[in-house]
């Protein structure tokens, strides 16, 4: 089995200069499969963003290693290569976004990388298909509600024709309707595109049918597994300030109060 992003007891601390040590990740080891949809969630300042930017080398480990493809993250002359096989969107749209028209922002990254016009019109096409906003090619950013212009963020990555995506909490500055899109998107984009998915988020709904759930808490992974496996752990999950879905917490009280409650409808 190929793995995509491998850490070996990765450990960060953003001052490592500083006398007074606040390590940020502490002794992470984790291997994800090729196509999968992973969500990780924790609550503010577990260490998500962290170890997410370290997944495209946008940090490098204080202590143990990170591979991309079995590139070393530390290695500069892989970096374009690691870039492009794991691409980040943030959480801001409006950050993101460059170029004064939708195409020519979602062509910027593939210019960079010195990729002929005709390939990069092709790339184009297919990245805004994927995101189902090719026909406003032509608008300018600023037409366009926050859930598109995240989708168009979606683009320019898809443009690279990336492995894998790692999304760093994409909807949190959205409204609910921008929020399903842009979930459905990354949804089409693991299924129909096969494109290995990482979603960080605190809205856990947004992980129940993800193939694997992590779970941090204070620069450590707390759980990992199946979505069932890990909204099973209630207790826990609260305890580190985090909300079950409600249709989950009223599934465990009934089947605590007896009832025969099928396992199922926990994933729903
Ligand atoms: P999350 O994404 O789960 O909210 P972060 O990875 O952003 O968590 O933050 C983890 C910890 O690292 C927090 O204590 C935060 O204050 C600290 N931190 C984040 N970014 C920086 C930075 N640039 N410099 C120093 N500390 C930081």
């Amino acid at each position: 089995m190929e793995h995509i992003i491998t850490t070996q007891s990765l450990s960060f601390e953003y001052h490592a200069e500083e006398q007074t040590r606040h390590l940020v990740l502490k002794d992470i080891n984790l291997q994800f499969e090729k196509g999968q949809f992973i969500g990780i969630i924790g609550h503010n300042g577990s260490g998500k963003s962290t170890l997410a930017k370290h997944f495209n080398a946008l940090l490098l480990p204080t202590k143990g290693k990170v591979f991309v493809k079995g590139m070393d993250t530390k290695d500069t002359n892989r970096l374009w290569d690691i870039r492009q096989t794991a691409g980040l969107v943030f959480q801001n749209p409006d950050n993101q976004i460059v170029a004064a028209i939708i195409e020519e922002d979602v062509a910027f990254g593939p210019e960079n990388l010195g990729i002929p016009p005709d390939e990069i019109r092709e790339r184009v096409e297919y990245a805004l298909k994927a995101v189902g906003m090719w026909e406003y090619k032509d608008y300018p950013p600023h037409m366009l509600s926050g859930g598109q212009k995240q989708r168009v963020a979606i683009a320019g990555i898809i443009a690279m024709k990336p492995e894998c995506i790692i999304l760093d909490e994409p909807t949190a500055m959205l409204d609910p309707i921008g929020r399903r899109e842009v979930i459905s998107t990354i949804k089409k984009l693991n299924k129909e595109e096969r494109i290995t998915v990482i979603l960080i988020t605190h809205f856990m709904e947004e992980v129940v049918d993800a193939d694997r759930v992590i779970v941090m808490d204070d620069g450590k992974i707390v759980l990992d597994g199946t979505p069932k496996e890990v909204f099973k752990e209630i207790e826990l999950l609260k305890k580190i300030g985090l909300s079950v879905p409600q249709v989950t917490e009223l599934a465990y009280q009934l089947k605590r109060e007896g009832f025969d409650v099928p396992l199922d409808i926990l994933t729903v």
